[in-house]
């Protein structure tokens, strides 16, 4: 530890801003995004441009500009299309409209799913997130790929309006490309496309399952109370849906098709950079070949690569003041008093640490907590309100920890001392294993350094006054026994005080 504590300089101000906009993220995160959501069916208007929404998202994401500035346009175009779409009568609309449902190809951890949240807080339409691997084709294993429907019209609260607007996202679309047998798994992976191709395009959901009689009897009796039957079915002409998924193979495929692999290109070394090269080539075809069926994916015009994030990227994360990783760390320490900074070294090391468990950004969030478990667990309990994280503290926590702590009592019982002095005129002088026993003793007891000291030798100016004596030496015995240690001590000083004089009369 070069410095301790870290230097006001943080601007507090924006710490908070950014404190409340990690709210809102969360308040996002957990419920879709509902941002003040009339609990009924709403009005809703869309004015945004694609400018606006790709500089807001470049706020928070980092390294993936080409991805932003496409999935931006793309969802700004669908809501204000759907704008346009709701003045003309239903007789004149195209006919087998294509909406902008994306693909978006990219490894785990590279902002996906953050970019998609985003957006959704940022229009205040409900989100949706699944595993493609979860549903089946007849939806008995893990569910129905209507339910993803259903969940919207919850998301928003039973407003099936802003249902109808919302946006549904699902992971790992590249477990239900087929292999190209013609029986098992496949059948049903080529079925769950089968099924959710309806969807993407303009399909009516019912909102109550099938099977779930208990809700039909509820609609039922509420029909016959309130003399009107409710809405049935949602449309998804307009709810915008974005798959995903990492492809891992596809780069082999698109190399096949154009050659590549007979003028040599797989002679070259397959770096990340390569891979990402021969991935902007991609085409329907290859998709097909890797398992699509063509019309799933003519229900996706849009495709969109996202990079993986290097150490760089990681590191630049850290450093965003937008970053939720940084903010959700100081909010966890912030929930004890503590103020938590970080140093740029200590953040390279973080994102270098990250970047070696290949999981993307959310490698760091496993390494911040690997990192700092042990201060979060034991600083609440000291008296220590700042904590600056340097290289030594992540390059070696343990024995920073314990510095931390050794400085931190060191301090309280110079305090103690000082205050000591101050009311009593006698200096109270601490052995280095009498700084160690006060150390347990407070950290068992959970009392603070000035109290527990208090408690022990309040008394002993008394004593100590008797001896005429200005110093007194604190040992290890003396914190494990205050009482009768001083006794003791009281006694062989007036033996000797007496041995002394018998020497002096003799
Ligand atoms: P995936 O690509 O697997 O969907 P996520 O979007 O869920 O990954 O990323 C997990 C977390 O990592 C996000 O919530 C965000 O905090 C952080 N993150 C990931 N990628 C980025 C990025 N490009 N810029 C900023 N933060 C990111």
């Amino acid at each position: 530890m070069t410095q301790p504590f870290f230097d006001k300089k943080n601007d507090w101000e924006e710490f908070s801003n950014a404190i409340s906009d990690k709210k809102a993220e969360q308040e996002a995160d957990r419920s879709g995004s509902k941002p003040g959501a009339p609990a009924k069916e709403t009005v809703i208007k869309f004015s945004l441009k694609p400018e606006e929404l790709e500089s807001y998202l470049n706020r928070y994401i980092i390294g993936q500009e080409n991805a932003v500035e496409i999935i931006a346009t793309k969802v700004c175009t669908h809501f204000n299309r759907m704008e346009i779409e709701k003045s003309i009568p239903d007789d004149e609309k195209v006919v087998g409209n294509i909406k902008s449902n994306m693909l978006l190809i990219g490894p785990t951890g590279v902002g996906k799913t953050y970019i998609i949240k985003l957006i959704a807080k940022k229009l205040g339409v409900p989100f949706v997130k699944a595993d493609a691997t979860k549903f089946s084709e007849t939806g008995y294993v893990g569910g129905d790929v209507e339910d993803l429907v259903r969940e919207l019209v919850h998301e928003a609260d039973g407003d099936l309006t802003r249902a109808e607007y919302g946006i549904v996202y699902l992971d790992e679309i590249d477990k239900i490309a087929s292999s190209g047998n013609f029986y098992g798994p496949d059948v049903s992976r080529t079925g769950v496309q089968r099924n959710l191709l309806k969807l993407m395009e303009d399909a009516e959901v019912d909102l109550k399952t099938p099977h779930d009689l208990a809700s039909q009897v509820e609609a039922a009796m509420e029909a016959q109370k309130t003399g009107k039957v409710s809405r049935k079915k949602i449309s998804t002409r307009n709810i915008l849906f974005i798959v995903s998924g990492a492809f891992s193979s596809l780069d082999d495929i698109i190399k096949k098709r154009m050659n590549l692999q007979a003028i040599g290109f797989d002679k070259a070394q397959n770096t990340r950079e390569e891979k990402k090269n021969i991935l902007k080539e991609v085409k329907t075809e290859d998709l097909i070949q890797f398992g699509f069926e063509s019309e799933f994916i003519g229900r996706l015009p849009v495709t969109v690569l996202l990079n993986e994030l290097n150490e760089e990227g990681l590191f630049k994360i850290l450093k965003n003041k937008y970053s939720s990783v940084v903010l959700g760390k100081k909010m966890d320490f912030k929930a004890y008093g503590i103020d938590l900074d970080f140093t740029d070294d200590a953040l390279r090391i973080l994102a270098k640490r990250a970047y070696d468990e290949k999981t993307g950004a959310r490698g760091l969030l496993s390494v911040f907590e690997n990192t700092l478990i042990k201060f979060e667990k034991t600083l609440p309990s000291t008296n220590i309100s700042e904590l600056m994280v340097d290289k030594e503290v992540v390059l070696n926590p343990d024995k920073e920890l314990q510095k931390i702590l050794l400085s931190s009592i060191e301090d309280d019982i110079k305090k103690f001392q000082k205050e000591f002095l101050l009311s009593h005129g006698i200096f109270l002088e601490f052995q280095e294993d009498a700084i160690t026993a006060v150390k347990d003793i407070a950290f068992n007891s959970n009392k603070s350094i000035n109290q527990l000291c208090s408690d022990y030798f309040h008394d002993y100016h008394y004593g100590i006054k008797l001896m005429e004596k200005d110093t007194f030496t604190i040992t290890k015995e003396a914190v494990l026994n205050p009482g009768d240690y001083l006794n003791n001590y009281i006694k062989n000083n007036y033996n000797k005080e007496a041995e002394k004089k018998e020497e002096e009369q003799k």
